[in-house]
């Protein structure tokens, strides 16, 4: 319940809209999803709590697309098509500009993906957002499509999609930790608080790469999550991680302002890229090509998967990373 406003017209202004791929939408006890024929449905949830995933006073707007698009990524990580989610919302009140911002950050996210709001919850309570997503993904001989993180096999390449670290290297600089000019800052925000799921190359991967998952805590540890339920272990050029910080590539980027050791950490462990880790077959790699192209979103190939368990990390020549810069294999 919700005073002021009162809880139902809320729903009702913010967060009701017409469906047309569920059968039902917000408004009865039970919303109604229709499913493909031979389609499975994907199905995940992430939790946003302030303070702990956001600050209090970010943008509503970038907090309701970031909510959704952390799960949106989950279905891309499977590469499941979304269908529809539903919407789980404590408020410690109605504020109208507030909830005008959330709600159209989030549904214009939700319309570009044709993914559908059928239902949720909504009480008083400190500011806590969980968001449960469905999507579908294709049987084909009575095997399911979805890409899992046990499938990895020795040999396998391994890629990440578009950048890393500028999530990370934002955060520091809103904390106060790094001085960053005010263009570089804007673009690194982005990342933080725009992350764009990579959705289309998600579902483009079906049948090309053989594990992947998404990047919330970072390449290292959820690259340990491919690996242990692989059984495999890898190798990772860690200098062709950091050139993925897409920092590297702005004018107003100096040498000077962030260590290399900084550069290691945000690229490897950042956390909150919202990208995807895949492995494929070196045989496929025109496939996993002709998937990026398709689905307009660069892929670059920064390791490989061993038969040995645990982590190594490489420099820029190959060489084993030693000393410090080791220390950011966590799981090692
Ligand atoms: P119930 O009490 O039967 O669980 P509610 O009264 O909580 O239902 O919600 C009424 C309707 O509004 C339901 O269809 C529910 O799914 C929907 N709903 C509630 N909160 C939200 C929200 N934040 N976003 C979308 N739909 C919501
Ligand atoms: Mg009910």
């Amino acid at each position: 319940m919700l005073a002021a406003m009162g809880e139902f017209d809320l729903i009702a202004r913010y967060f009701t809209r017409p469906v047309a791929r569920a059968a039902l939408g917000v408004g009865d006890d039970c919303a109604l999803l229709l499913p493909a024929p031979g389609m499975q449905l994907a199905v995940s949830s992430d939790m946003l709590v302030e303070g702990r995933h956001f600050f209090a006073d970010v943008d509503p707007f970038a907090l309701g697309h970031k909510a959704l698009a952390v799960n949106l990524s989950d279905l891309a990580a499977c590469g499941a098509r979304p269908l529809a989610f539903t919407l789980a919302l404590a408020l410690p009140q109605a504020d109208e500009a507030w909830l005008q911002g959330f709600s159209g950050g989030l549904l214009a996210l939700a319309d570009a993906h044709g993914c559908e709001l059928v239902g949720g919850d909504t009480t008083c309570g400190p500011l806590n957002i969980c968001i449960t997503v469905f999507g579908e993904v294709p049987v084909v001989n009575g095997i399911s499509q979805a890409l899992l993180r046990s499938g990895a096999r020795a040999g396998d390449d391994l890629y990440v999609s578009g950048t890393l670290g500028d999530a990370r290297l934002a955060l520091e600089a809103l904390r106060g930790n790094i001085d960053l000019p005010p263009e570089l800052l804007a673009q690194a925000r982005m990342r933080l608080e725009r992350p764009t799921p990579r959705v289309a190359l998600g579902q483009a991967l079906r049948g090309v790469a053989s594990a992947a998952l998404d990047l919330s805590d970072g390449l290292l540890g959820d690259l340990g999550h491919i690996l242990a339920q692989s059984g495999v272990g890898a190798t990772v050029n860690a200098f062709s991680a950091i050139e993925l910080i897409a920092a590297f590539a702005h004018p107003a980027w100096g040498s000077g302002l962030v260590s290399l050791k900084n550069q290691l950490e945000f690229a490897l462990a950042g956390g909150d890229d919202y990208e995807l880790a895949f492995t494929a077959p070196v045989s496929a790699r025109d496939a996993v090509q002709a998937a990026a192209r398709q689905a307009d979103t660069p892929v670059t190939r920064i390791g490989h998967i061993d038969a040995e368990a645990g982590l190594r990390l490489q420099g820029a020549s190959g060489q084993p990373l030693s000393g410090e810069f080791a220390s950011f294999d966590h799981f090692a």
